[in-house]
């Protein structure tokens, strides 16, 4: 099925049954009917990836630190990694600061008020340009996250793979005719919660479901068939070993290249092994180009952990390597107290470790 397939009369009754439910189940949230386009955009980036519950405490940390694009503006990337900790997909914090610069710099502190304009933001794709255009300035453009595409594909029992090119632009196009272009944002809300709330992805709520009587997946009796992908997920299975070295008062840290998760953050030295079978520590230890200058005197495995990103299994391995007192280290690698490591930006597992061991 194309748009041009949805008769008016089939969309009216989704909107009029969309909107009904709405009015009673709208899942309560911080920045609903929010217009400010900075909060608005705020809001969605840290929702990229991330569940609602989940983005909640920091958007609230966020607003209440950076009220204005100009306060984001004027913090150091350092501050706003640091405050973004935990929450994962860090190369988002990043846009999210130089973003807020180019605003505040180059925008005299406006956002663009098109979808097209804020498609031009760094950082900003289809989905949060829809969701700002449309909550911020009511301009008819669908939403289009995963909630969407799992309504459409179910309702309409539509099997194009969502996980194309072609396949994005064919439910783009299916939402845009089916949104209500006098209420956009509420329409988006509404679609973005009725996948979330009632037209979940393993247990769909189909009794509770306001588009249930003329949903075709739901009349084959297969609606978990829905949506369909091409390609299975591929995630690379990585060993890191990461040594704490540890004089008594201070440790060794550098900051993460570009490139690799959690880019930018600060961590331990760490050394990858191609399998879980490891040499002895001593041995992995040696062969770190960043540890040459450092005598360790006695190696502890403290935690293994297990982090799962999303094209990416990390096993991690945290060892407390006893040393000699810590010389001061050529670049990368920077010589940290125990009471100043708090300052820095760590990936969320490190932070975890730090508590627990350190
Ligand atoms: S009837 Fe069921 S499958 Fe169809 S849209 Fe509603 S919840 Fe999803």
């Amino acid at each position: 099925m194309t748009e041009k397939d949805l008769t008016e009369e089939e969309i009216f009754a989704f909107r009029r049954q969309l909107f009904a439910w709405h009015r009673t189940c709208a899942r309560p949230m911080p920045w609903k009917g929010e217009r400010d386009p900075y909060l608005v955009w705020l809001s969605e980036v840290i929702l990229q990836q991330t569940r609602v519950e989940q983005g909640l405490p920091w958007f609230e940390r966020f607003r209440k630190r950076f009220p204005t694009v100009h306060d984001l503006a004027n913090a150091s990337e350092d501050e706003v990694l640091k405050l973004w900790e935990g929450l994962g997909y860090y190369a988002r914090a990043r846009n999210l600061w130089r973003t807020a610069r180019h605003v505040a710099h180059e925008l005299d502190g406006r956002f663009p008020d098109t979808y097209e304009g804020l498609l031009r933001l760094k950082g900003v794709g289809p989905y949060t340009a829809a969701a700002v255009a449309s909550f911020a300035f009511g301009r008819p453009h669908a939403v289009v996250d995963g909630n969407v595409l799992r309504v459409l594909a179910r309702y309409l029992a539509d099997d194009t793979p969502i996980d194309t090119s072609a396949g994005k632009r064919h439910f783009t196009a299916l939402a845009n005719r089916l949104l209500d272009p006098q209420r956009p944002g509420p329409f988006n809300q509404a679609m973005m919660d009725l996948g979330a709330t009632v037209c979940r992805p393993m247990r769909p709520r189909c009794d509770a479901c306001p588009l249930a009587g003329r949903c075709r997946s739901r009349a084959q009796g297969r609606p978990t068939d829905f949506p369909v992908r091409q390609r299975k997920l591929q995630v690379r299975t990585r060993h890191i070993h990461y040594f704490a070295c540890d004089d008594g008062t201070a440790t060794l840290l550098l900051q993460r290249p570009p490139g690799d998760v959690w880019a930018g953050l600060f961590d331990f030295p760490w050394v990858e092994t191609k399998d879980a079978q490891a040499p002895a520590p001593e041995s992995l230890f040696a062969q770190s180009k960043w540890l040459e200058e450092v005598t360790a005197t006695a190696f502890e495995r403290c935690w293994q952990h297990r982090q799962r990103l999303t094209h990416q299994l990390v096993h991690a391995t945290y060892w407390r390597v006893a040393c000699a007192p810590l010389p001061e280290p050529p670049a990368p690698l920077q010589r940290v107290t125990f009471e100043n490591l708090r300052k820095f930006a760590l990936p969320k597992m490190t932070g975890e470790f730090c508590k627990r061991f350190l």
